[in-house]
This record gives C-alpha cells, sequence and structure tokens, in this order.
C-alpha cells in the first residue's frame, strides 16, 4: 500500500554502505532503522571552524583547523589499555598532542607518517599543560578538504558512532532520496518561501537553515493533522449503536456527593453522543482530582442499561486494581457486574473472566491492555473508556475500537491538561469536554521550594507528619531510558535506605522496575495505612488515591516539567487536612528551571501550568525523541508546533473538504506519500478499515 516511489527510503539501514551487523545495534539505539529514519536524523547544531596559522592564534575549546607535523606515535605502555597518542607540532613549533582512544589508532597511523604536515580539524583542549586534540574530526593532506568544512553538522550519536560515520550514512541516503509530489498547499508553499522536501532535507543537514526546517517540521504536522481528520471523517462514517439508558441502574446510584456543574455538564455531552449511531470519540479532560471517576461510571452505566458492556482501560495494574475498587465502592447499590482482567490471570481464573464478557454475565471489565487481546470477546461491547490515554498513541487507541461487531462508543481520559494548541494536534479526531471545575472543599496544597542542603530538616518534618497520624510521599527523579537511570534507581535506592534507618518499616520503596507483585504489594501496603512514608519514582504520577497522604517532597524538583510536578502534587490534597508539597532543588538551577519551581509555588492550576510550560519550554527545546514526546512528534520542535500547527490543520482542512482528500493522481497522491513517509499511515488503514 506503501507508495512505490518511498520503497528506497524504506529499506533497511544496512543497505547502506558503511552499515555492517555491529553499527546496527548504535544506530538502533538513536532509532535509525531504515534509510528513511538516517534522511531525518538532523544536525543538533553546527560547529563552525576557524583556520589558523599556528597554535599560538587558537584558544583553549575552539574549534580550530591547523597544519601539524608529525613527530613521533606512543602507543600505551600496556597494550589496550591508556590512549594512542601522535605527538605533534605547528609551524611555531608548539607542540600538540593528537590523542585516541580504542581501535581509532589505527587510522592514526594511517593518516600520521612521521614527518609530514597535516591539515588537523578539531577542539583544541589542554591536559596536564599540554595542547591537545581528542579524535581530530579531519586530517587531511590538502588544506582545501579541511577548510571545506568549516561548517559542519554536529549529530546525535551513540557509542560506536562517530560524526564522519553518521554524516557518509547521511550523504549515502540524501542521494537516494528522490523528488517526491508536492503535498503542500500551493498558497502555503509560496508564502512561506519554503524549499521543496529533497532539498529542505538537503539544506537542513548542510547549516543553519530555518525555511528548511520549518519545512521539514510542516510536514510532520500536517502528515498528522490530515491523519486525524481521516479517522475523525471515517468514524463519523461507522457502524456503532445508539445507546440510551432508562435510568434504571443510575437511578440507584447513591453517591456520596453531589456532581459538579462541570460532572454534570460532561455527563450530557457524553451520553449525548452515546445516545446517536455513530460512534463517539470524546476527550474528557479533567486535571487530577477533578473527578473523571464518576463521569466515567455514569457513562457505562449508561452502556449497561441499555443492554451493552463496557470497558475502561487503564494504563498499569495498579491503576487498573484502584479503579475496579472505586467503582465498585461507588456502584454498590447498583448491582452491577464489575470484573479485572490484566495479564497477570491465567488459567482457570482468566478462563472465567473470558466467559463471562462472551455471556455478558459481566457488565463491565477494567484492566490493561489485555481486555483487547485477540483472544478476548464480548457479547456487545458498547462502551470502551481509556484512562490516561496520553498513554496509548492513536494507533492503539483506533486497535482497541476494533473489538465490536459495531464500533464501540470510545471516552478517552486524560488528567494532563494540554494547552489548546496541542489538544488540536494530538487529539484532533476526538471532540472534548473539559472538567475546568474542581469538587468543592479543597483545599490549597501548601507549596514550598527548599534547597535539597537542607535534607536533616525536611527529614525531622517527614518524621513529625507520619507521629501524628499522616503519611507521606517522598519522590526521587527517574528518567527512563537515558544515560543517568542507574544512576537514578540508586539515588532512589539510597534514599529509601536512609530513611528507612531512621523509620523503620514505616518506609516502602516502590520504582518501575520493580517486579509487578512486588510494586503492588507495596503500594496497597502504603494505601492501607500500614506503611507511612512511599518512597518512590514517578510510578505513583497518575491515578494513586490515598486521602491521608498529606505530605509530598520531591527531590531535584528541577528535573520534572511543570506538567509532571503538577501530577505528582495532585496525589496530595485529596482529603480533607491541610497538604503541604516540599520542592526540593539543587544548587545549580536555570533561569528556567526557577521560574518553574516559582510558578508551581503560585499557581495550582494545571491548564495555566499546562501553557506556561509550553512557553518555558517552547525556545528551541527539541520535542521529542521517540520514546519519551508526550506530544508526539519527532520533527517538530515545541516552537514550531506552536506556531505552524494552525496552518497545517487548515491545509489539512481544505485538501480533505475541498479538493478530494487522498483521491486521484495530484495532490492526493501527494498526501498519501507524506502520510506514509511521516508513519501516520493509520490515517489511511481507518478509511480501508471502514
Ligand atoms: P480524577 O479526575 O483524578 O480521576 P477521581 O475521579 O479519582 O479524580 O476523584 C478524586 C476524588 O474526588 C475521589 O475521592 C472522588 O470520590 C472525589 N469526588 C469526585 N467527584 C466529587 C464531587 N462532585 N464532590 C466531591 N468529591 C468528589
Ligand atoms: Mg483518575
Amino acid at each position: 500500500m506503501r507508495p512505490e516511489i518511498l520503497n528506497p527510503l524504506f529499506t533497511e539501514i544496512d543497505s547502506l554502505e558503511g552499515v555492517g551487523p555491529k553499527l546496527k545495534k548504535p544506530l538502533a539505539k538513536l532509532w535509525l532503522e531504515r534509510v528513511r529514519d538516517v534522511l531525518y536524523h538532523l544536525p543538533e547544531r553546527f560547529v563552525t571552524r576557524r583556520a589558523v596559522q599556528d597554535l599560538d592564534d587558537a584558544h583553549v575549546g575552539e574549534q580550530v583547523v591547523v597544519a601539524l607535523t608529525t613527530m613521533e606515535h606512543r602507543s600505551p605502555r600496556n597494550p589496550g589499555r591508556g590512549p594512542y597518542r601522535v605527538l605533534t607540532q605547528d609551524a611555531q613549533g608548539n607542540v600538540c598532542t593528537l590523542t585516541y582512544f580504542g581501535r581509532a589508532s589505527y587510522t592514526a597511523k594511517k593518516q600520521l607518517p612521521v614527518g609530514e604536515t597535516r591539515w588537523v580539524a578539531g577542539r583544541l583542549d589542554q591536559y596536564d599543560q599540554m595542547l591537545q586534540i581528542v579524535h581530530p574530526d579531519h586530517v587531511a593532506e590538502k588544506s582545501a578538504d579541511a577548510m571545506g568544512k568549516m561548517v559542519e553538522p554536529i549529530y546525535r550519536l551513540a557509542e560506536g558512532l562517530t560524526q564522519p560515520r553518521i554524516g557518509s550514512f547521511v550523504e549515502q541516503a540524501l542521494a537516494r532520496a528522490p523528488e517526491l509530489p508536492e503535498w503542500i498547499e500551493p498558497t502555503t508553499l509560496k508564502r512561506e518561501g519554503w524549499p521543496s522536501w529533497r532539498e529542505a532535507l538537503a539544506l537542513a543537514h548542510q547549516g543553519e537553515n530555518e525555511k528548511a526546517r520549518d519545512r521539514l517540521a510542516y510536514d510532520e504536522l500536517f502528515a498528522n493533522a490530515l491523519a486525524l481528520l481521516l479517522v475523525r471523517q471515517s468514524n463519523r462514517a461507522r457502524k456503532g449503536q445508539s445507546l440510551q439508558g432508562d435510568d434504571s441502574l443510575r437511578g440507584k446510584l447513591q453517591l456520596p456527593f453531589p456532581l459538579t456543574g462541570a460532572q454534570e455538564r460532561s455527563i450530557a455531552e457524553i451520553t449525548g453522543d452515546m445516545a446517536q449511531a455513530s460512534p463517539m470519540l470524546r476527550l474528557l479532560q479533567g486535571d487530577v482530582g477533578a473527578g473523571k471517576t464518576v463521569v466515567a461510571l455514569e457513562a457505562m452505566l449508561v452502556a449497561v442499561e441499555a443492554g451493552a458492556q463496557a470497558a475502561l482501560l487503564a494504563p498499569t495494574e495498579l491503576l487498573a486494581r484502584q479503579h475496579l475498587e472505586s467503582l465498585r465502592n461507588l456502584s454498590a447499590s447498583t448491582g452491577v457486574e464489575i470484573a479485572l482482567l490484566t495479564g497477570r490471570y491465567k488459567g482457570r481464573a482468566r478462563e472465567s473472566i473470558l466467559m463471562g464478557l462472551l455471556d455478558g454475565s459481566i457488565d463491565i471489565v477494567v484492566g490493561t491492555h489485555a481486555i483487547f487481546q485477540q483472544t478476548v470477546n464480548y457479547k456487545n461491547l458498547g462502551l470502551v473508556v481509556i484512562d490516561e490515554q496520553h498513554r496509548f498513541g492513536v494507533s492503539q487507541r483506533l486497535l482497541l475500537t476494533q473489538k465490536g461487531k459495531v464500533t464501540p462508543h470510545t471516552l478517552a481520559m486524560t488528567a494532563t491538561p494540554i494547552p489548546r494548541t496541542l489538544v488540536l494536534a494530538n487529539h484532533g479526531e476526538m471532540e472534548v469536554s473539559r472538567l475546568d471545575e474542581l469538587p468543592p472543599g479543597r483545599q490549597a496544597i501548601d507549596t514550598r521550594v527548599l534547597p535539597l542542603d537542607r535534607l536533616e530538616d525536611i527529614a525531622a518534618a517527614v518524621g513529625r507528619h507520619v507521629t501524628s497520624g499522616q503519611q507521606a510521599y517522598w519522590v526521587c527523579p527517574m528518567v527512563r531510558g537515558t544515560e543517568s537511570e542507574n544512576e537514578d534507581l540508586a539515588a532512589a535506592e539510597a534514599r529509601y535506605a536512609a530513611l528507612k534507618e531512621r523509620f523503620g518499616d514505616d518506609v516502602v520503596l516502590v520504582h518501575g522496575q520493580l517486579a509487578p507483585e512486588l510494586k503492588d504489594a507495596g503500594m496497597a501496603r502504603f494505601a492501607s495505612g500500614g506503611a507511612k512514608i512511599l518512597v518512590a519514582t514517578t510510578v505513583i504520577e497518575v491515578g494513586v488515591d490515598v486521602p491521608n497522604a498529606t505530605l509530598m517532597v520531591i527531590e531535584q524538583a528541577e528535573r520534572f516539567g511543570l506538567a509532571q510536578l503538577h501530577q505528582l502534587r495532585g496525589r496530595v490534597g485529596r482529603g480533607a487536612e491541610k497538604s503541604t508539597c516540599l520542592l526540593l532543588r539543587g544548587n545549580e538551577l536555570s533561569e528556567t528551571g526557577k521560574k518553574r519551581l516559582e510558578l508551581m509555588k503560585s499557581s495550582q492550576d494545571g491548564f495555566e501550568l499546562a501553557e506556561e510550560d509550553l512557553r518555558l519550554r517552547g525556545g528551541g527545546e527539541l520535542l521529542g525523541t521517540r520514546q519519551s514526546g508526550d506530544e508526539g512528534f519527532n520533527i517538530a520542535s515545541l516552537e514550531q508546533v506552536t506556531r505552524l500547527i494552525d496552518t497545517a490543520n487548515n491545509d489539512a482542512k481544505l485538501l480533505v473538504e475541498n479538493e478530494g482528500g487522498l483521491e486521484g493522481s495530484g495532490r492526493g497522491e501527494a498526501a498519501r506519500t507524506v502520510l506514509y513517509l511521516l508513519e501516520r499511515d493509520w490515517g489511511v488503514q481507518t478509511l480501508r478499515g471502514g
């Protein structure tokens, strides 16, 4: 189905010269698996080198090109240990050591014969009073070669890769890139003065070029907007079932509180959609503690009243269990049958739940993605609720709705307050309901910023807090999938050990690398009050509800984004007691870091914090490596998203509504091409599936 013209770009990366089995691994670490990925591995920055006559004219730390004459090669004393050194001197007799580690010494031997002069490009450093260049970027016989590289792209690397290597792959990939049909709206292209796709890529690898970068970012936004529009359109054409409740179950509900106006309004919007024959696609946005669960429950009861079943999908086992418990509590008076199904259910237990879903004796099932596996069949699935849906990509969201004979209604929920621009960018296929009013009686959380060196006082305060009968969270950062992941884990474990020394069995540790059983057991002990202090990494970020926990300590708070801090803080302030959040900061705090923490002190409005977060991060910070980007863009930076998203949305709309969408050979074909190129082909799939 992929347009043929793209085939050369989707061939495996080892079709490039120089990519052997050894390099595949480090390349995969950078998500470089196909030729296409190499094209989009855009430089992080560019270095500009200065050609100097001799080293007197250069300063330490500078990127230079200089002529050096080789005097002597020195192998390490113990072979295999220590660097390989080449002693050289410049025209003035200044000595400069060229230092090589590992296998790079082979190249050095070849490139730098004793007594000869070469042009060497690299960063001038000082080591033990000696000038040195570690792993010169280039060594050339004629100056022209080296000079020609004076502005050079710097790529993100992984162990085992070098700049010249990546550079050579990029060069080969560019040579294979075909001219593609233009998908950009002609008026937009003209107004912005953007180069063609192929040219934009070449330019973006060559030097700083805003127009080229913007075009490539726009492509991604456009493909995304287009795919979302197509999903929306095909959803409208799908066969769903109109579900209308008769109040027989909801009438029996005995909620311990009146609903807020925002909850009433959202429920009305949702049940209104569910009564339609075309399937609902709605996002319920509500800050932590806004009361999304009860809204979901009402919707699920409507489905059951209408003779259908409902499924609630949670991102983790832990959250699934909590949901089960709160739904059972809230709905006890109605007599609906609610079951749990997760990946850990095996054998008999699993069989009996599968039976219940098939024969309809289970009305509502709560679980992890296990509830959508092939072998799980429903009698009549009418509503799918997805909690914390930002954890699931659009294509996953779509898969979930393929379960019923007719397409079920979908209610996605998120506690991440998403700025308006990004809602459209990421959830453009959905209608939105906002819970913009918290249940009454919530107290403001007293938030304070303290330096980490007050640790002793803080631990003492935690002690007093616990003695008074309340509980506390102690959060340590853990950035997953990075170099520092192990260090982070070690830090969390060390903190746990220290607190345990002081507080004994009152302390429990929970982190993402624990076996699920241990994690659940730890959480359960804390939730039941058996443990008083929960030391945790960000696994507690979403959903956890322990009203008696009224103190939260967050270490190295500056390492978290505003939205994340807000989510974490939302774990406290859930009961009647006054709550406190202590943000411990390290000593080296950037301006942005400082501003972030200040904002946390002054605001408790998730939507406001999200907008500010976007603004603070906006300046040039790249959005996302594929593994982390909440916002789901790999090419466009946050700043580009905010600047270009409206145009991309409008152009996509124009194409779909006035120009025949993906049909035909002109822009239709171009549009299909960009969907596949930027891997938004789920937009195409839904069209076919529908
Ligand atoms: P979230 O939106 O974060 O999922 P929950 O649904 O877990 O929020 O609700 C948070 C807490 O607020 C729960 O203890 C819930 O029982 C309570 N709650 C929900 N709605 C109301 C309301 N209208 N009035 C008072 N308390 C409410
Ligand atoms: Mg929730």
